[in-house]
């Protein structure tokens, strides 16, 4: 059995004139399936013996939601979603002025390692499927009953170490008969692969790359990062040069505040000489501390300073804005609580 939303419209029309049916009908089916109607048998205009054959052939395989969570603050809610095989994995959703964005997962659990982060304490359990990806956000338009605008690749996963999965989601739902979300409102973040950052360029999506730099230096990134032995610094600022150089497309740099780590005055000054001169924006997020492990988020003032001092250095600098407070500990958390739970 497979998941017809893995399956671009094409594919489907493809499979339709194989099986003895008009190609056209694969539009019938992917009108249903995104306005929402995700059974066969309610598909109207379809006659019963396609019904069988696609009943026979795909399931739609959107994930139940086992808990919704909506903060009280803001508006954010994370949806906790099971998929048929039994694995759970987070998305969030967030309001902005500007639209709703939503946070996906693209694996299930993570093998990056780094050291702050809860998603990849258990090490990578299976990738995600491109129809898999894109169900998180059609399950999310649902719940919400709002469109959603924005997406960041930036919950549980890197994107990068499934990146087939994640390209193919990157067209289906960029594509017109699809949820038409635009490239431009699609933020990928990675720990940085750089030959798939090179491979993704080429790709010549228009979509922004997030890179999770964290440290100014090779030796402070290797403490809180594994994937640092095998890529340096300066490997990945030329990756993203050729991203910038093929795409047009800006480079958002994350970094993450840990307290005595990377949060000086002096790590801030290095930071921002290192990024002169590229066309960049540099997001502080302030570490979120988890139970697992003992880094700690710097004060408010450290967090300010360092702001100051990247921003007077010419470099444009947000402090992520934090959202869903009640309802969030760290990324990744909520999955990992309710495994604990099941135990
Ligand atoms: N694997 C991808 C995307 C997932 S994480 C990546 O590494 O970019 C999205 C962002 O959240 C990354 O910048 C990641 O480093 C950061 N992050 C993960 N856990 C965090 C935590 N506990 N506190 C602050 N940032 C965290």
């Amino acid at each position: 059995m497979n998941n017809i939303l893995d399956y671009s419209l094409e594919e489907i029309s493809l499979w339709m004139k194989e099986n003895g049916e008009s190609s056209f009908r694969a539009k019938q089916v992917f009108t249903w399936i995104y306005k929402n109607t995700w059974n066969f048998e309610d598909m109207k205009n379809l006659p019963k013996s396609l019904v069988e054959k696609l009943k026979n052939n795909f399931y739609i395989g959107i994930p139940e939601v086992i808990e919704t969570f909506e903060s009280t603050l803001d508006g954010t809610s994370k949806l906790l979603l099971a998929f048929k095989d039994g694995n759970i994995i987070e998305s969030v959703i967030m309001k902005y002025n500007y639209g709703n964005t939503i946070c996906i997962s693209t694996q299930v659990g993570c093998r990056m390692g780094c050291k702050f982060c809860a998603s990849t304490l258990e090490g990578r359990v299976r990738n995600l499927t491109a129809g898999e990806i894109l169900a998180e956000v059609m399950v999310a338009q649902k719940v919400l009953g709002e469109r959603i605008s924005n997406i960041v690749l930036m919950g549980s996963g890197e994107p990068l170490d499934n990146y087939d999965n994640v390209t193919k989601f990157i067209d289906l739902v960029n594509a017109e008969y699809g949820l038409n979300i635009g490239q431009r409102h699609i933020t990928l973040s990675t720990c940085g692969l750089v030959p798939k950052i090179y491979e993704l360029a080429d790709k010549g999506y228009s979509i922004t790359l997030a890179i999770s730099l964290h440290a100014f230096n090779d030796e402070t990134r290797r403490e809180i990062m594994p994937i640092a032995k095998k890529y340096s610094i300066k490997e990945i600022l030329e990756s993203c040069d050729y991203y910038f150089n093929k795409t047009g497309r800006r480079i958002s740099f994350e970094y993450s505040l840990v307290s005595g780590i990377n949060d000086s005055k002096e790590h801030a000054k290095s930071l921002a000489k290192l990024l002169k001169g590229r066309q960049c924006h540099v997001n502080l997020i302030p570490v979120n501390e988890i139970k697992e492990n003992t880094l700690k988020r710097p004060s408010k003032k450290t967090i300010d300073d360092f702001e100051k001092i990247v921003n007077d250095h010419g470099i444009d600098v947000t402090v992520r804005k934090e959202m869903g407070n009640d309802i969030n500990a760290a990324c990744g958390q909520l999955r990992r609580n309710f495994l604990k739970l099941e135990k």
